[in-house]
């Protein structure tokens, strides 16, 4: 070879084509005609009115892959019946029994491992590289983590059991991967459920089926595959069968379910989408961080839920770290996605392609500098996209703001730690974080401050069964993995495990007896407390408090919108320094309340008995019950602060119980001082802060209202209002943009109007459908786990 052609062949060095070989996915693909029926009740079948779509490969010129079952309403009908009946035979298997399932399907599924790595990559597009390396190995782990909570769930959730049927809805992006998270925690607690995959990629789900047919021989119908499109995912969240429904996807649809389920007491998860932050400082390892980009945004072509899509760098490193970057960004290599060399295949549809590209033009609309590496080409005939940053973006463009969902990089400025959270926490979102400095008290500080589930320092886009994933504010709710997502796939056992102090005194309505009521309170002139102050109502309007036989008891405030949008700016105001408070801080004040309660007891018994009607007796029983319940909740602020769980690698993953934020409360019609305690006590034992608003026993509520004001509970963290039409105002606070959750206790209409206001920033919804709650015997751990959501932080060790 002479010099010149070696020196030419030198420069260009490059990988030479390494494809996977095809052939057995193939094969299989093959075995079935290419052609899918539905898995029902351990069975093919076929879809009821002949109905197919294809999938296609959108790496090659749209070649298809498949015809596909065209799920209809006769087919949801059938695979929820088997799944119904499949449920009291699995749900009655031993632990080890079901255990014993997971950890054979984690093993056949390690036994076909390439088939399906290979599979993936041919019906979503995304390389090899990742299907073989993390989809399939993180699946893998994941039946084998759940086989563990199958073996151990009699000890580990004592007082816990699964509901039934689950339905579960899953996107395009990880197809194999959404489908493990959402069956194995099911199914491990005895669960059966019916899944539909995504419209574009559904072949993983059927070879994952023929596998449980014919080598696990899982029992018929506790997993059930049912195909279709969004008309299939609609009939099967809307199905009065299932208990709950667990949803991946966009919060466009994940709005949609949550409304379309409001009132039917069904329980809901929702991962969503983000905008998630990947804030570098200067003091980072820039090599590090530089790979950490590319993996943020690129893996998975950016179609990623939780992508690091929003750089932040500091400053004074912006022009030298962008300049790394674009080096960096100039050596990915794009194509097919069954070549071991690619790091970015195919974007997985034609409509996804469309709208990526609709983006970028939009940013360069408003303003911001795109730019894409010269030298990456991209093969024609499939929906091929090149890396893409964004530079000059300002915090309102579009493009900083809006889920891309593709492999389109955003970069942003800041000066200060202090202006990265607030850049960070600038979204409706809140998935995820990455956080790149090699100062443990800045990584740490921000963590703690940015509002999302998943925080990853000096790291990015890692998952492990053990730690549990899910969202913040409009990015969902629940969670999959860890201790914390089997909560998720559980309800509390029956009422038949009461505790024991429930059975020392009858409820109130069921005890006739003396009738002494205490001395008129009419005179008294009530006001609501708002940001530590009594206020008057807005507009002076107010409502009477009578006895059960009619007597005036009291004249209270009527609350309206602004009296809420009052109440709840305070309680936001609040809630920052209320988060960083000592727990301590906030046992003492729970402490203080119990021993006010204590020595008032007389006037909240004689409050209780003049509003319930019932006897003096049974009212200081509610009050003793009141005290034991707040010293409970003053012994919990700081003894449920969270979980630290073993995850592969080298890192530490910090389960937090953080606070859910600003909660917005309508007392319940029952137990007077008892109901409103035990939502109250919780919440603020966890740091949160609440706007409450009560009804009919108004008179408690204000009664409480001059314990509060002697503690030391600072101004603003807990707001009491009250309102003849208690319901009226769940509606106002559950419609509020700036209240995180709505815990409701009224009729089931109400419950329903709450669900449904819930949609605007995707609030959770705690409500009791119309049905009276035992407080007596309400488990505190319950209140805890409404009162927190987990914020799980990666914290790498060694090299
Ligand atoms: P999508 O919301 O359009 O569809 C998801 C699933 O819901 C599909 O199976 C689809 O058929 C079904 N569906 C669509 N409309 C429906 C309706 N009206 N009723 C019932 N079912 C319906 O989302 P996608 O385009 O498949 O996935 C991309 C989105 O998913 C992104 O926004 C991404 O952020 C999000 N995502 C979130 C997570 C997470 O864990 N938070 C994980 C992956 C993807
Ligand atoms: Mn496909």
């Amino acid at each position: 070879m002479d010099k010149e052609k070696l020196s030419s062949l030198i420069d260009t060095l490059d990988y030479g084509p390494a494809p996977e070989s095809e052939a057995r996915t193939r094969e299989w693909l093959k075995s079935h005609g290419s052609k899918f029926s539905h898995y029902i009740d351990g069975a093919w079948q076929p879809p009821k009115n002949g109905g197919y779509f294809k999938t296609i490969n959108p790496a090659k010129s749209e070649e298809v892959l498949a015809e596909i079952a065209l799920g209809t309403k006769e087919d949801v009908d059938a695979a929820i019946a088997a799944a119904q009946k499949a449920f009291p035979v699995w749900s009655a298997q031993s632990g080890h029994e079901r255990a014993r399932y997971l950890y054979a399907i984690a093993r056949a599924i390690a036994k076909h491992a390439r088939v399906f790595a290979v599979l993936e990559s041919l019906d979503n597009g995304k390389p090899i590289r990742e299907t073989r390396d993390i989809d399939v190995p993180v699946v893998i782990r994941h039946f084998y983590y759940h086989a563990g909570w199958a073996q151990t769930m009699e000890r580990e959730f004592l007082g816990y059991r699964p509901g039934g049927v689950i339905a579960q809805i899953i996107p395009w992006n990880f197809p194999f991967l959404m489908l493990a998270w959402k069956i194995a925690p099911a199914i491990a607690a005895g669960n059966t459920v019916v899944i539909k995959p995504s419209k574009s990629t559904p072949l993983t789900a059927l070879l994952l089926a023929d596998i449980l047919l014919n080598e696990v021989k899982l029992p018929p119908g506790v997993v059930n595959v049912l195909t279709g499109d969004s008309r299939t995912g609609t009939m099967l969240y809307e199905h009065p069968v299932p208990w709950k429904v667990t949803f991946t996807g966009s919060t466009e649809v994940g709005r949609v379910i949550r409304k379309g389920t409001a009132g039917s007491r069904k329980h809901l998860t929702m991962e969503l989408g983000g905008k998630s932050p990947f804030i570098v400082f200067d003091n980072a390892d820039l090599d590090s961080a530089i790979e950490g980009v590319v993996n943020g945004i690129w893996f998975n072509e950016g179609q990623v839920c939780c992508a690091g899509s929003r750089l932040l760098v500091q400053e004074s490193i912006h022009d030298d770290f962008i300049k790394r970057l674009k080096r960096r960004m100039s050596k990915l290599r794009v194509g097919n996605p069954l070549d071991k060399a690619m790091d970015m295949g195919a974007i997985n549809n034609a409509e996804q392609l469309k709208k990526i590209k609709e983006l970028m033009e939009v940013g360069k609309k408003e303003g911001a500098v795109m730019w894409q590496p010269e030298n990456v080409v991209c093969p024609k005939g499939g929906f091929f996209l090149p890396p893409t940053l964004f530079t000059n973006v300002e915090p309102s463009h579009t493009i900083a703001q809006d889920e891309i969902f593709g492999p389109v990089l955003v970069t942003l400025t800041f000066r200060t730690p202090a202006e990265a959270v607030q850049l960070a926490n600038n979204t409706r979102y809140g998935l995820a974080a990455s956080i790149w400095s090699q100062d443990i008290d800045t990584a740490m500080d921000v963590a703690r401050k940015v509002k999302a589930g998943t925080i990853w320092i000096n790291s990015t886009n890692l998952f492990d069964a053990a730690a549990g994933f899910g969202g913040y504010r409009e990015s969902g709710y629940g969670r999959e993995g860890g201790r914390e997502g089997m909560y998720d796939v559980l309800v509390e056992a029956d009422h038949g495990t009461q505790s024991p102090s429930s059975h020392q005194s009858l409820p109130q309505d069921k005890i006739a007896g003396r009738k002494e009521r205490a001395a008129t309170q009419i005179d008294r002139t009530y006001r609501f407390l708002i940001g530590g102050k009594l206020a008057r109502p807005d507009q002076a309007g107010s409502f009477s408090i009578t006895s059960p036989s009619g007597d005036l008891l009291a004249v209270v405030g009527e609350a309206n919108r602004k009296d809420v949008r009052n109440a709840v700016e305070a309680a936001r105001g609040a809630f920052p320094s209320w988060f960083e408070s000592a727990a301590h801080l906030r046992a003492q004040i729970l402490y203080f309340w119990a021993e006010n309660l204590s020595n008032e007891k007389d006037r909240f018994a004689s409050g209780i008995a003049a509003q319930t009607g019932c006897t003096l007796d049974a009212a200081l029983d509610e009050v003793g019950q009141t005290v034991s319940r707040l010293f409970d909740f003053a012994a919990y602020a700081d003894k449920f602060g969270g979980l630290v769980q073993p995850v592969l690698g080298r890192r530490l993953v910090v389960g937090l119980r953080e606070p859910v934020g600003v909660i917005g409360m309508r007392a319940p019609d029952e137990s007077p001082l008892l109901g409103l305690i035990s939502i109250v006590a919780p919440a603020l034992a966890m740091s949160n802060t609440v706007v409450i608003v009560a009804g009919r026993y108004a008179i408690t509520a204000m009664d409480l209202v001059q314990v509060i004001q002697h503690s030391d509970v600072p101004a603003g963290v807990i707001n009491v209002l009250t309102a003849q039409n208690p319901d009226a105002i769940a509606k106002v606070l559950a419609e509020h943009e700036d209240v995180d959750a709505i815990w409701s206790f009224g009729s089931s209409e109400s419950s329903k109007v709450a669900e449904e206001a819930s949609i605007s920033n995707m609030k959770q919804t705690w409500v009791s459908d119309g049905e009276q709650i035992d407080w007596r015997s309400i488990k505190s751990e319950k209140l805890l786990l409404k009162s927190t959501q987990v914020k799980n932080i990666w914290v790498p060790y060694g090299v």
